[in-house]
């Protein structure tokens, strides 16, 4: 599903300096179906390939395919809409909308993409029911601990039936027994429900869950 050949990223800090790398020469192949840790230092460039995978940056050199389109390709609002329809975030502070009930931060994607209400309903509460929380469907969520706000932003990542999910340190900003069991939860869904899980963590013990470590340092994938 995601081929990348030689992906080298550069940012140009000084007009008059060389480039400054922080991804090189990178090759990685993700199919579908894979649950996959990336690893590695803080500034080895985890993040800035992730964006690149999620379709949020494009300033890249190298070729990037996705289910054999060339990204390269895209126009700037064909990249979102790549993104909206194949690409499921989760995030370390779950950003969630606080304003909002737990139902209603399940339904806004699936809003966003011109489902009606009552479109929506049936895929909310299935998703809300993989997660385990129907029965928090009308809190909101300052009333969810953080092990359960993050299972309502996977709820919230799987609404409009993504290709992958990307999970940029999504057990960052929990305790250990609660970040296995948001571990737990994502294994359940790549098991049960070949969900393609794409995750960045710095915590040996939740890259444990995953089939699949990539290791990057210095911008290089070593292993
Ligand atoms: P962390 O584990 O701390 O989140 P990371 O592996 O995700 O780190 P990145 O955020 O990908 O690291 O950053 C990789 C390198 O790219 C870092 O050295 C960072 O300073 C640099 N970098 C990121 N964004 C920019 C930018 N906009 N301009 C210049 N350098 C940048
Ligand atoms: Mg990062």
């Amino acid at each position: 599903m995601i081929k990348m050949n030689n992906i080298s990223k550069s940012y140009i800090l000084n007009d008059d300096e060389t480039p400054l790398y922080v991804l090189k020469d990178i090759n990685l192949n993700i199919e579908e179906k894979e649950f996959t840790a990336i690893m590695g230092p803080s500034g080895s460039g985890k993040s800035t390939l992730i964006n690149i995978i999620s379709f949020l940056d494009r300033a890249f050199e190298g070729e990037y395919y996705f289910s054999d389109e060339d990204v390269k390709e895209f126009k700037d609002n064909d990249l979102s809409t790549m993104r909206n329809r194949n690409v499921g975030f989760v995030f370390q502070s779950f950003n969630l909308i606080e304003t909002d009930t737990i139902y209603e931060n399940v339904e806004l994607p699936l809003l966003y993409r011109g489902a009606t209400h009552r479109c929506a309903k049936p895929i909310v509460l299935e998703q809300l029911d993989k997660v385990g929380l129907l029965s928090k469907k009308d809190q909101l969520p300052s009333q969810l601990s953080g092990g359960q706000k993050q299972r309502v932003a996977i709820a919230r990542a799987l609404a409009n039936k993504p290709k992958f999910i990307v999970a940029d340190e999504p057990t960052g900003a929990l305790d250990s027994k609660t970040s296995d069991e948001i571990m737990t939860l994502f294994q359940e869904l790549n098991n049960l429900h070949d969900v393609t899980i794409l995750m960045v963590t710095h915590d040996p013990e939740a890259a444990r869950y995953c089939k699949r470590v990539v290791e990057v340092k210095d911008g290089q994938v070593i292993g």
